[in-house]
């Protein structure tokens, strides 16, 4: 496996080089939208300190990153009236990795409504607009 690379777009956004709509941080863990939503209220948590993934994370990073797994589904639930949350974590080139910092998806769902494909960008406007209702629920 690669050494952690810190020139990776969520390296840039911790950093503050690069914007995002950003919903909530803590001590460890930060939390913004994913630009290209599979469901509305589709979020990113993300780990403060650099991991590549799930296989070189310590136990303190997982743990931390997975309390704010939680908060967050809680969060987008009641956002999006949703009956449920999808929770999707990819590893390494094989396993559908994109990006090199260590991340997991929170996805609202509603019964019968399935994800959207991947690889489209969101309009801006409706995800700053989503990025408020979640922002609001977690208030
Ligand atoms: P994966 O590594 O397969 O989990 O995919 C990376 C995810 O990051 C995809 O869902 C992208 O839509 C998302 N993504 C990539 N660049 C950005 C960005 N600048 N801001 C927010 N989300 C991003």
């Amino acid at each position: 496996m690669s050494a952690y690379d810190d020139q990776n777009i969520f390296a840039k956004i911790l950093r503050g080089e690069i914007p995002s709509f950003k919903l909530y941080e803590d001590d460890d863990t930060y939390v913004f939208m994913d630009i290209m939503p599979r469901a509305d209220g589709h979020c990113l948590v993300i780990p403060k300190t650099p991991c590549r993934n799930l296989l070189d994370a310590s136990p303190e990073q997982l743990s931390a990153v997975i309390r704010t797994v939680q908060v967050m589904s809680h969060a987008v639930m009641k956002a999006f009236d949703a009956q449920g949350v999808t929770i999707q974590q990819f590893n390494e080139d094989a396993g559908g990795q994109e990006v090199y910092h260590l991340h997991f998806h929170v996805l609202p769902r509603h019964a019968g409504v399935s994800l959207r494909p991947p690889g489209k960008m969101a309009d801006m406007d409706v995800l700053a607009a989503h990025a408020e209702k979640i922002r609001a629920a977690l208030a």
